[in-house]
């Protein structure tokens, strides 16, 4: 199954945990802010990633440790994960 990985990036405040946990599939921007790398830029300033199932646990672990809690992750099925 594929997960989608969801970031609220307006409220991310760039504390670069993300970025230290899931090296590769985040990154700090100029601005401050966390990216998803290869993320779809969505019109509101969300990011979107589909991930595969190998690459969950990295991830969730990469949105329990945000202090905001603006990275989710939901299944196919629009079930949140995190
Ligand atoms: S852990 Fe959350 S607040 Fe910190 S950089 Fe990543 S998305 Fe932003």
């Amino acid at each position: 199954m594929a997960y989608v990985v969801e970031h609220d990036r307006p409220n991310c405040i760039g504390c670069g945990s993300c970025c230290v946990i899931a090296e590769g599939f985040w990154e700090l921007d100029d601005d401050g802010k966390a990216n998803i790398t290869k993320a779809e830029q969505l019109k509101n300033g969300q990011q979107r990633l589909e991930i595969k199932d190998k690459d969950l646990e990295i991830m969730k672990d990469a949105a329990e440790s945000c202090p905001v809690n603006v990275i989710h992750i939901k299944d196919k099925t629009g079930k949140s994960i995190v």
